[in-house]
Formats: C-alpha cells, structure tokens, sequence
C-alpha cells in the first residue's frame, strides 16, 4: 500500500510518539506534522529514540523532525514547537488524515480526542504507566471516544504523573511502535486493530485483553456538543532518580 500520499499529526515526539514517528515514517506515510513544547533532557534518552545527546536542550519537535529528514530525506515533516492547543486543535487535526496521541497528560489526550472528532479524523489514542500500557483506536462514527471511556479528566493528583509513578523505558517504545502500526492499517483504509477495542496490557504478567469501547450514550464529544478545553502547561517533569529507569 502506498502512503505517500497520507499524512498524520503525532501530538508529542516524546517515549511514545518517537517509536510512533519512526514506524509511521518508515512505512512511507508522506507526511507527518509533529507537535511537541518539550525539550530534550538526559532522562529521555533511555525510552525517546529520535534523540542523542547532542540534541540535549533542543526543541523535541525540531531535534526530532531533523533526525526523520535524515533517516527519510523524501518524507515532508513539519515541527510545531509549541503545545497542542485548543486554539488551533480542530485545524490541525483537520489539515491531516489521521491523528496519533503521544502526549503524556489527560488534559491533551481529551483535547486530542475531541478535536479528532470534529474534525472528522481517526485518533490513535495510547499511554503507558508503570508496568501497563493502552491503546485506543477513535473512528468517528463507528466507536466509543476517549470521552466515552472516561468522561472527563481525573482532578489533578488523582492520577500520578509519569515522573511520580514512574515507566518501564522500554514498555513505552513497545507502546509507541503498536500505536504506529496502528495509524499504518488505519492510514492503509482498514479497521485497526484497536478500533473502538481499548487494548490493555501488563508487561508484569505478560498479558494483554480488549476491552469494548462503544459510543456512550450522551457522550458530549461524539454529540458535537463538547467545548473544546485548554490542554494542561504542566508536562510531564524530569523524573527523579529511579523513578523512570
Ligand atoms: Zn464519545
């Protein structure tokens, strides 16, 4: 199947969106618009592929759209240095064909969700803490959204961040490489593996289910009547020591 034609919005470039950027860009998506208000940090580099330690205090979006152009010199890559915002959410998701979450906050990943809605575009949604990862396929007009799984964002604190809990490095490149091929079937014209089917797994265990995710009746984003709200300022932290091996 020939991508180069199809094109993707990856919110983040960070431990998810990297692996998801490599995989989407290596099988031949043509275009890819990356998002990312970050910075590199040494704590990034043991789980963020796209970066090295020359790229320490960079912009992610830039560091990381330099090193796709090398690997693809054809591929168009666009860095957006700056957080997804819901000012401009509903545009950029509507100059693209498929969006993919790598962000590493409730608040972007709700964004995420409701500006793929209205934009009428497919949303790879995923987020790995601890030892656990998932992964969530949003096709509007076919399956649940974020919005249905969840109803709104936890209060802040309720869930503990990425730096406070902590991840398995490498879980969150399995993680990303499963949300890029995702996007790939999803980009090629099929149904997705993920698909209103939330995929949870357990590294711990080593076991993995699906879990249905239908459209929730009175769901306010799949009515079209949710307002889109600001994404968090706060990212995920530097983690403290031990805490993100
Ligand atoms: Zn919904």
């Amino acid at each position: 199947m020939d991508l180069s034609r199809k094109s993707a919005l990856v919110i983040g470039a960070g431990g998810l969106g990297g692996p998801a950027l490599l995989t989407l860009a290596a099988g031949g998506v043509g275009r890819l618009v990356l998002i990312d208000d970050d910075r590199v940090e040494s704590s990034n580099l043991n789980r963020q592929p796209l970066f090295t330690e020359a790229d320490l205090g960079q912009p992610k979006a830039s560091a990381a759209a330099a090193r796709l152009q090398a690997l693809h010199p054809a591929l168009q890559v666009t860095a957006l240095a700056r957080r997804f915002d819901a000012a401009e959410a509903v545009e950029l998701a509507s100059s693209v064909d498929l969006l993919l979450d790598g962000s590493d906050n409730f608040p972007t990943k709700f964004l995420a969700s409701d500006a793929a809605l209205r934009a009428g575009k497919p949303l790879v949604h995923g987020g790995v803490l601890r030892t656990s990862l998932q992964i969530l396929s949003v096709v509007p007009g076919f399956s649940g959204c974020v919005r249905c799984l969840f109803e709104s964002p936890p209060p802040p604190g309720q869930v503990p961040t990425c730096a406070e809990a902590g991840i398995v490095g490498a879980l969150a490149g399995f993680a990303g490489g499963l949300m890029g091929a995702e996007a790939l079937r999803l980009l090629a014209g099929e149904r997705g593996a993920y698909a209103g089917r939330l995929f949870v797994y357990e590294a711990r265990t080593g076991r993995g289910r699906l879990v249905l995710v239908r459209r929730r009746p009175g769901c306010p984003a799949c009515a079209g009547t949710q307002p889109l709200e600001p994404s968090s300022p706060v990212a995920c932290p530097a983690p403290s020591a031990g805490a993100a091996p």
